[in-house]
C-alpha cells in the first residue's frame, strides 16, 4: 500500500524526522487559510501516488506556461491561486504514464533554502532477505539514472529486519555522505528515524528524495515516499486509514475487497486460476505454447476456497479489462469442487454477457459434474483437457479475436 507525501511526512515527523511546516488541503479556500499561517516563500505540491512531479506538467497554464506539479510562490494569495489551478487538473509525470493522474489534494509547506540535496531510501533486498538502507550524496530528481550509470555512487547499509539500523551504521552513512562536523548528529538522527519508521510499520519501500541540508544547517526531508507490506497491514489499523482508493487501479482495488489476488498486466489472455503456484504456471505455459507471442493480461488467484460469488466477481474484473481477447479458466478442485466453479462460471457468463472466447480447464473433485454443467449451459465455452491443451486453445482463440 502506498501513501501520499503529506501522510509520509506526518508519519516520519512522529518518529523525529525534521520536515517543513505545512499541511494538505482539498480546496482553494482552505489553501488560502493555511498559506496565511506559513512563512513565505511557500511551496505548493500536487499529491498523487507518483513521483517526478517537479518536472511533470499539468493540463492548466499559469502565467502563460504549463503549470508544474511543484511550484514555489511568494504570497498566500498566489499559493491559493496555484492550489486552485492544481486541484482537479491532471498531472503527467515520468511515473504516471501518458494519461496522468487527477490531483485531488495539494500540500502547502514552507520553502526552505537548500544548501545540499541528497538521497536516502530503504528497499527490501530479496537476496539478503533484509531491508537495505541506501544513501547517495547526489539527491534531487535523477536517482534512477545515477543508479544505472554509476551504481558505486549509491552507498548501502544492510539492516536487521528486527533491530533496524544500528547507531554506528547511521553515523557511518552520514559520514560517507559527507555530513561531518555539526551535521553528523542531525544527519544520523534522520537516518535512524527513517529506518525505525520503516521497521516499526512494516515498510516495503521508503524514499526521501531530496533529503536536504539547509543553509542554516538543518537536515530535513523535503520529499517523502512510503509503501507498506500489504500482508502486514492487519497489525497497523492506523495505517489502513491512510489508504487512498482513488489512486489505485480500480480493478485491483475491487479484487482486494473480494480478497482476490489480482495484478493487471499488459497481455491479452485473462486468466482465472486458483492457487498462486498454478496461476504462475498458467502464465508461463501461455508464453511457452505461443513462443512468447501471447502474454497473460493478468495474474488472478481466486484462492483455494473459491465460491461461486468470488468466481463471478473474478470474471467481472477480468471482463472489465478491454485488452482481454480470451479468458482462460484453469481451476484445480481440491478444496473447492469443480461443479461449484462450473456453476459460478455459468452464472457469471449469463449475468455479464461474454463477447470473447472462454476456455475452461477443470480438474479434481466432481470434475465430471462440472463439465456437464458447462456443456448443458448452452453457452459457447471451449473445454480443455490438461494445461497444455487449455493454453493452446486460449492462444488460438486470442489469435482469432485479435486485430
Ligand atoms: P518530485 O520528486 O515528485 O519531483 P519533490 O518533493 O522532490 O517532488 O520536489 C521537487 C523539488 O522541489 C525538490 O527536489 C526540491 O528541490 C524542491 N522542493 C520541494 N519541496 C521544497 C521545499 N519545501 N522548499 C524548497 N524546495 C522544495
Ligand atoms: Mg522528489
Amino acid at each position: 500500500m502506498k501513501i501520499h507525501e503529506f501522510q509520509a511526512k506526518a508519519l516520519l515527523a512522529k518518529y523525529g524526522v525534521d520536515v517543513p511546516k505545512g499541511g494538505a488541503v482539498e480546496t482553494k479556500e482552505a489553501a488560502l487559510d493555511l498559506a496565511k499561517e506559513l512563512s513565505a516563500p511557500i511551496v505548493v505540491k500536487c499529491q498523487i501516488h507518483a513521483g517526478g512531479r517537479g518536472k511533470g506538467t499539468l493540463d492548466v497554464e499559469y502565467n502563460g506556461e504549463p503549470l508544474h506539479g511543484v511550484v514555489l510562490v511568494d504570497t498566500p494569495e498566489e499559493a491559493a491561486k496555484v492550489a486552485g489551478l492544481m486541484l482537479g487538473a491532471t498531472l503527467v509525470t515520468k511515473q504516471t504514464g501518458p494519461d496522468g493522474k487527477q490531483v485531488n489534494r495539494v500540500l502547502l509547506e514552507e520553502g526552505v533554502k537548500i544548501a545540499r540535496e541528497l538521497y536516502a531510501g530503504i528497499v527490501i533486498d530479496r537476496a539478503a532477505e533484509r531491508p537495505v538502507f541506501m544513501g547517495c550524496a547526489e539527491g534531487g530528481t535523477s536517482i534512477e539514472e545515477i543508479a544505472a550509470e554509476r551504481p558505486e555512487a549509491i552507498l548501502k547499509e544492510t539492516m536487521s529486519p528486527k533491530r533496524g539500523l544500528e547507531g554506528y551504521q547511521a553515523r557511518r552513512m552520514a559520514a560517507r555522505l559527507g555530513m561531518g562536523g555539526d551535521l553528523i548528529r542531525p544527519a544520523a538522527k534522520l537516518i535512524t528515524s527513517l529506518a525505525k519508521t520503516f521497521v516499526d510499520n512494516d515498510g516495503s519501500l521508503a524514499e526521501i528524495n531530496p533529503l536536504v541540508v539547509t543553509e542554516d544547517g538543518r537536515v530535513m526531508a523535503l520529499d517523502a515516499k512510503f509503501s507498506f507490506d500489504d500482508n502486514a497491514l492487519f497489525r497497523h489499523q492506523e495505517l489502513l486509514e491512510l489508504r487512498d482508493i482513488t489512486e489505485e487501479d480500480p480493478a485491483e482495488a475491487r479484487a482486494k475487497e473480494w480478497d482476490l489476488s489480482y495484478v493487471a498486466m499488459d497481455g491479452t489472455i485473462g486468466c482465472m486460476v486458483n492457487g498462486a503456484g498454478l496461476a504462475m504456471a498458467t502464465m508461463d505455459i501461455i508464453q511457452y505454447v505461443s513462443n512468447h507471442e501471447v502474454q497473460p493480461a493478468n495474474f488472478l488467484d481466486v484462492g483455494g476456497a473459491a465460491s461461486a460469488e468470488r468466481v463471478t466477481e473474478a470474471m467481472r474484473i477480468i471482463l472489465s479489462d478491454d485488452k482481454v481477447q480470451t479468458i482462460l479458466v484453469n481451476i484445480f478442485g481440491g478444496i473447492v469442487k469443480c461443479d461449484v466453479i462450473a456453476e459460478g462460471i455459468v452464472t457469471a457468463t449469463k449475468e455479464l454477457g461474454l463477447d470473447v472466447p472462454l476456455v475452461v480447464r477443470l480438474e479434481g473433485t466432481n470434475v465430471e459434474r462440472g463439465k456437464e454443467i458447462l456443456s448443458e449451459s448452452g453457452l459457447n465455452i471451449i473445454t480443455a483437457d490438461g494445461m497444455k491443451d487449455a493454453a493452446e486453445k486460449a492462444v488460438a482463440a486470442a489469435g482469432q479475436g485479435g486485430e
